[in-house]
């Protein structure tokens, strides 16, 4: 059997840096892919230090699928980390990073997959999310569609704006946002079951998030009685 070649290491340029919340920026990069990236996909983005030392971390696609040789990253910025830091406090618009992609069969969307469509978010794990409401705005905006999507504090939801934008103007767009720290639930069988009573019963869910919160919330899913076929997952790791 020929086994497929692996996707080659390319080189993006960073052409737009946006704070996106207090520990996210949004990082648009011009990238000459053989391929239109899909909604939920992601890319390897890999670092190399002066002394050759290389450290090599996956992102997901916040932007929608689109052919003008750009993609669209979020990435949480952490002081101790690796390549997050490099993000947060080095990256500068005009610097050129190695990246592969896209990357993905199981976790994406595509408009003729249909819904009604469940996407469950915690913190960052929204930004493939983030890439298949775009899509679906854009190409399938009869698709009922929910995001039920988990941070602490309010100040932490990304793309906060433009989500309230889309539940106020999308109809079939449901938003339900679940601030933890601010007196809100942690996503249990109650939040999904109103989910599920909004939204209808789900041909797909897709869930992103910390290991521990995509396992809890791939649980209550099963318990409320969605196929284990319907569920696709995505771990950010932690
Ligand atoms: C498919 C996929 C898609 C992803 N998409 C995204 C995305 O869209 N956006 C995003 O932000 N992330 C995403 N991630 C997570 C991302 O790949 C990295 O895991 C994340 O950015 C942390 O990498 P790092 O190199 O910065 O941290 P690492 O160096 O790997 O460290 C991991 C954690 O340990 C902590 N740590 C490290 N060293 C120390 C120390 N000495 N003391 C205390 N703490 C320490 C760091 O603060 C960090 O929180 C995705 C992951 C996967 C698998």
């Amino acid at each position: 059997m020929i086994e497929p070649s692996p996707l080659p290491w390319l080189s993006a340029t960073i052409i737009g840096i946006t704070p996106v919340t207090a520990q996210v920026k949004s990082f648009r990069l011009a990238v000459a892919f053989d391929r239109i990236a899909l909604a939920g996909q992601h890319v390897d983005v890999r670092l190399t230090a002066p002394d050759g030392y290389q450290a090599q971390r996956s992102y997901s696609i916040a932007s929608a699928p689109g052919n003008d040789g750009t993609i669209e990253l979020m990435v949480e910025g952490s002081a101790q980390g690796e390549v997050s830091s490099f993000f947060d406090g080095v990256a500068e618009v005009g610097d050129t990073i190695e990246l592969r992609g896209p990357i993905g069969g199981a976790f994406v969307w595509r408009a003729q997959d249909g819904g009604p469509l469940l996407l469950i978010g915690g913190g960052s794990g929204v930004v493939p999310l983030l890439a298949m409401l775009r899509h679906r705005a854009e190409a399938a905006p009869a698709v009922p569609a929910l995001l039920l999507y988990s941070v602490r504090h309010g100040a932490e939801a990304i793309a906060r704006d433009e989500l309230s934008r889309r539940a106020r103007d999308e109809p079939g767009f449901d938003l339900v946002l679940s601030l933890t720290r601010e007196g809100g639930r942690r996503i249990d069988a109650t939040l999904v079951g109103e989910a599920l009573t909004r939204l209808g019963q789900p041909r797909h869910a897709y869930l992103c998030g910390a290991n521990p919160f995509v396992s809890a919330a791939a649980d209550l899913l099963v318990e409320a009685g969605l196929p284990p076929g319907a569920i696709r997952t995505e771990r950010f790791g932690g």
